[in-house]
């Protein structure tokens, strides 16, 4: 990796990656695998040779340290009792893989079939599996669904702890499938979580594809640089400004400016840099490059409410996170790799139907045996266990916009969660089931009362409110920057932004829809195959398989 200040002396770098993110990582490992290639890497936050990053059970401490964290709030949600909703996004190499939670889910074919069905057909289930194997390691054995040499590791967890054993159980109890691999052949169903760990420790995408590149003269990466907007020749992009301290540079880029810097500041840029909706950018006088109105537009998140129940004292971990334990946890797992600080702390969960109406699983449940909250800062270890229920596919679109000109201020998020009808009935049915779940024998002796939203919670008015009271994120915003066909969208199928040349945008912001599913693995598979694109690669066929669904 050569020295950041090589990068003044060098003319021209043929590919500008902005963002070491999940999609950013992969981008400069493959890129920078053909030698006559120069690649510049260029990352707003630092190094990410740190304890809390490395230590699984460390995660909700690092997604909340402002060292690694934009710290991004939204604006008041109007759905949501004018909250301002949290969403932690990683500012590190290795970006919200180095900060996430690290439960591994590539998400149901049909999310996928449903892109190729907007005009998509090369995004197909059936294209990306090839990706979603080659992108791999797995622990638990390649197959035909699954890679063996990959780069990124993804383990199966132990779930042995008797409240892991107890839900999936009570899965069974209620009438639900169990899946063996819900990376495989079956998404839906009751399963032991998958995890994007390494022997005990995180394997983020800057461990899986950066660092082993980092040797290579022909890749070079700027940390602590903040890309302040694409620089353009009339539509064509011919690199990017960006600030180390208070030093103001120009970096040219002979074939293409890669945006990967995620949901949230990929749209931010190309805003910045006089892509998006005229009346907007006029609004900032930022002068118009391209007439792309739906820059921003259409962002989806996945909501989450947390549903807890109590435990008798001394059953749930909570209770390994009390008074001086959490030293004990940290020195074994210093020496070791092992024990709790190794665990992602959710190791089972499921994806269901809200309803027997639903085409296919809408709901997904992390499955956590004590009760703290990974974005509440007032985490509480009650003893408990906690269903984080998540709605899947949301009809509800948010948007990111400009608040100012100036690239160091934060963008305006809006979520918009619950403003569509349909996502309020997903989320009210969902808790029914999963109080029918909870009900189940497995739990008996397990669970004492619900502790949130509580018995007294029952109508569907009741639990609107209260949902609207507590909903936060799952972290996974995305299709700000979607790709498509039409009015509604800001990319190609192959990245490529409208209206400009030299320009692609490769991360969570060019997925058409969410997915019902975590979103690190998806942005790896996107990356591995955009990669794949830019390199004048053919891509593999597609996959002949046919899931269960
Ligand atoms: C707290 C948290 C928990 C999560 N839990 C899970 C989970 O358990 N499992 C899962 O699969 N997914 C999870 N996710 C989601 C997943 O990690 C993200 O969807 C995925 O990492 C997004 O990848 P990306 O490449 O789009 O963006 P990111 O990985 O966010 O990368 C964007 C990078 O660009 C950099 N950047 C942004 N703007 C600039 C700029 N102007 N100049 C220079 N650099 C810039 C950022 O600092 C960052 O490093 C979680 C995310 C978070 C934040």
């Amino acid at each position: 990796m050569a020295a950041a200040k090589d990068a003044r002396v060098l003319t021209a770098y043929d590919y500008i990656i902005v963002g070491a993110g999940s999609a950013g990582c992969v981008l400069a490992n493959r890129l920078s695998s053909d030698p006559d290639v120069r690649v510049l890497l260029v990352e707003a936050g630092g190094g990410d040779n740190h304890l809390i990053i490395q230590m699984p059970a460390a995660c909700s401490i690092a997604a909340r340290d402002p060292r690694f964290d934009w710290g991004y709030v939204s604006e008041s949600e109007a759905f949501c009792k004018n909250r301002n909703i949290l969403q932690h996004r990683g500012k590190v190499l290795g970006g919200s893989s180095s900060v996430n939670g690290m439960v591994a889910n590539r998400g149901n074919p049909r999310d996928y079939d449903a892109w190729a069905a907007e005009g998509l057909p090369t995004w197909s289930f059936a294209h990306c599996l090839p990706y979603f194997r080659k992108m791999e390691t797995f622990g638990g054995g390649a197959n035909e669904w699954r890679g063996g040499d990959g780069p990124q590791s993804i383990e199966r967890c132990q779930a042995t702890h008797p409240l892991y054993q107890a839900f999936l159980e009570a899965g069974t109890e209620a009438g639900y499938e169990r899946t063996q691999d819900q990376n495989g052949a079956q998404h839906e169903g009751f399963h032991i979580a998958q995890s994007f760990t390494r022997k005990g420790r995180r394997c983020s995408a800057a461990a899986a594809y950066l660092h082993p590149a980092s040797h290579r003269p022909n890749l070079t990466v700027l940390s602590k640089t903040l890309t302040r907007r694409v620089v353009f020749d009339g539509a064509r992009a011919i690199g990017i400004e960006a600030q180390t301290d208070e030093t103001i540079c120009t970096y040219p880029a002979s074939r293409e400016v890669i945006l990967s810097a995620g949901a949230i500041n990929s749209p931010q840029l190309l805003l910045l840099s006089g892509v998006g909706n005229p009346t907007h950018l006029l609004s900032h006088d930022i002068p118009v490059v391209a007439d792309v109105p739906a820059v921003g537009q259409y962002l989806e998140d996945h909501q989450i409410v947390p549903i807890k129940y109590a435990t008798p004292e001394g059953l749930s971990l909570s209770r390994r996170f009390r008074g001086l334990r959490p030293y004990g946890i940290g020195l074994r797992w210093l020496f070791f790799k092992s024990g709790l600080g190794a665990s992602t702390m959710c190791e089972a969960g499921c994806f269901f139907r809200s309803s027997d109406t639903a085409d296919y699983a809408d709901i997904q449940h992390e499955f956590y045996p004590l009760t703290a909250e990974m974005g509440n800062p007032e985490a509480n270890f009650d003893d408990g266990f906690m269903f984080s229920m998540g709605l899947m596919r949301p009809g509800s679109r948010g948007h990111v916009t400009l608040k100012s000109a100036d690239p160091k201020e934060h963008p305006a998020i809006v979520f918009n969660y619950f403003t569509a009808a349909r996502d309020q009935r997903i989320m009210i049915n969902g808790l029914r089931r999963t109080r029918e779940m909870a009900a189940q024998r497995a739990f008996d002796g397990l669970r004492q009362g619900e502790i949130v939203p509580g018995s007294d919670i029952q109508s569907d008015d009741e639990i609107m409110a209260w949902m609207r009271s507590v909903a936060s994120t799952e972290y996974h915003p995305c299709s700000t920057c979607r790709m498509g066909v039409g009015e509604d969208s800001v990319t190609d199928g192959e990245g490529r932004v409208h209206e400009t040349e030299g320009l692609r945008i490769v991360d969570a912001s060019i997925m058409p829809h969410n997915v019902t599913a975590n979103l690190n693995a998806p942005v790896i598979m996107i990356a591995e195959k955009l990669a794949d694109v830019i390199r004048g690669k053919s891509p593999p066929p597609p996959s002949k398989l046919v899931p269960y669904y």
